[in-house]
């Protein structure tokens, strides 16, 4: 949808809730430590997860209470949740937690330096899908390209529906993955200001996989190190399409 700001599409949900909102300024905060960082990531997720399965079809289920029999509700369609390595892990367990009998299918995936497109290095989904809706686990929605590449892979599989769960969104990653997939819903907790040339979100929180996992390998590691320049290609294309 063309001339339409990223913030505004519909298929775009920002999560308005204050706890929300406090959780994810102690993620941002460079003073977080890894231990703190993984439990506000597992928090988060669950409140963002919550919201993306509001509209999950259910279907009648008879129960029996103590006093009477009545009836009850389940969650109809099957879930898989897809995370997107390396980051996307430290979303698993607390989706698990909303939805224990989720199946967890894992997706590899790495840019070309050459040719700047994902390519697929790990893929052990079965023919046929077994689930009806994938929500796609990704803490930071940058410049789209794995979410995109996910979704091609999980249509071509039979998925019926597909959600992306992030906790933070660069507006060229909701436009990347908007235009290439309009169909799909886009949960966040907040929509940042941009990318910046290593495809870091900006004010963002850094490197979501280092933070959760302790793994800081010292200054070329770091958003403020040098850009490699496959990195400021795609971000620069990415940012002539939004206009910037
Ligand atoms: N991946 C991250 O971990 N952080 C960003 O800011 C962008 C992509």
């Amino acid at each position: 949808m063309a001339g339409m700001t990223e913030t505004a599409r519909p298929n775009l949900h920002v999560s308005g809730h204050p706890l929300i909102a406090h959780k994810l300024s102690i993620l941002r905060d460079v003073g977080t430590d890894t231990k703190k960082f993984r439990e506000v990531v597992r928090e988060l997720t669950w409140l963002i997860g919550y919201e993306a399965m509001a509209d999950l079809a259910t279907q009648d289920r008879a129960v029996e209470t103590p006093l009477e029999e009545m009836t009850g509700a389940e969650v109809a369609p099957r879930i898989g949740l897809i995370p997107v390595l390396r980051a996307g892990l430290g979303m698993v367990d607390a989706m698990l937690e909303l939805i224990p009998t989720a199946q967890v299918w894992h997706i590899g995936l790495y840019r070309d330096e050459r040719t700047l497109k994902p390519v697929e290095y790990y893929n052990k989904l079965p023919d046929a899908a077994t689930v009806q809706v994938c929500l796609i686990l990704d803490p930071m929605l940058a410049t789209g390209g794995s979410s995109a590449a996910t979704v091609d892979i999980l249509k071509a599989w039979g998925a019926a529906r597909i959600k992306q769960v992030s906790l933070i969104a660069a507006p060229e990653g909701i436009a990347t993955l908007s235009s290439e997939h309009p169909d799909v819903d886009i949960h966040v907790a907040a929509v940042d200001r941009k990318l910046n040339e290593r495809g870091y979100i900006v004010p963002g929180l850094g490197d979501a996989g280092d933070r959760q996992f302790g793994t800081f390998a010292g200054p070329a590691s770091e958003p403020g190190g040098d850009p490699a320049d496959e990195t400021v290609e795609v971000v620069r294309r990415l940012q002539r399409k939004l206009g910037h």
